[in-house]
């Protein structure tokens, strides 16, 4: 969503396939809905994000056993919390992730493109993890932590720990 470069979004889809088995298809580039933006916050609403792409006749279309993982670089939040790396809607099968806040430039530190595209794809796993049925992890080893702050994301492995894996093959999904 927005100016997302397509370098990030070719190495991610070629991510999600190897680690989660998930094939992947790019959809077009769509605009941020502007009524989602609090002037105040200034960051967009993910939730209203997510409402309304879900309603745009390019989405619809697309198969719910899919999910929908949307990628933008504003900052986003979710309801009273100060801002979400990612959000999931299990209902519409369909994730945003942030990479406002995963940008190392953020906290003042020198920018690091190959940790930006490392942070984006533990997101993308987890929030995909999320929407198959997965819920958070101990491990913080694992890509199913949850992790509130960057540091957390990079203490975690872009994999799922032994016991997650169990999970999965439990919940029927191919890993
Ligand atoms: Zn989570
Ligand atoms: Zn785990």
């Amino acid at each position: 969503m927005g100016n997302v470069s397509d370098r990030i979004l070719t190495v991610l889809c070629s991510q999600l396939e190897s680690n989660i088995r998930t094939k992947s298809r790019l959809l077009k580039e769509i605009a941020m809905p502007q009524h989602a933006y609090n002037q105040w916050r200034r960051q967009y609403n993910a939730q209203i994000i997510m409402e309304d792409v879900s309603n745009l006749p390019e989405v619809k279309f697309i198969d719910k056993e899919i999910p929908t993982l949307m990628i933008t670089n504003e900052d986003i939040y979710y309801q009273n919390l100060n801002y979400v790396f990612a959000l999931e809607d299990p209902e519409k099968s369909s994730c945003i992730a942030s990479m406002a806040r995963l940008r190392p430039e953020f906290y003042d530190e020198s920018p690091n493109p190959t940790l930006v595209i490392q942070r984006l794809i533990k997101e993308a796993i987890h929030s995909i993890g999320h929407l198959k049925g997965m819920d958070h992890c101990g491990n913080i080893k694992c890509v199913m932590a949850y992790s509130p702050s960057v540091g957390d994301i990079d203490k975690k492995e872009k994999a799922f720990c032994e016991r997650c894996k169990l999970k999965m093959i439990t919940l029927g999904i191919k890993i």
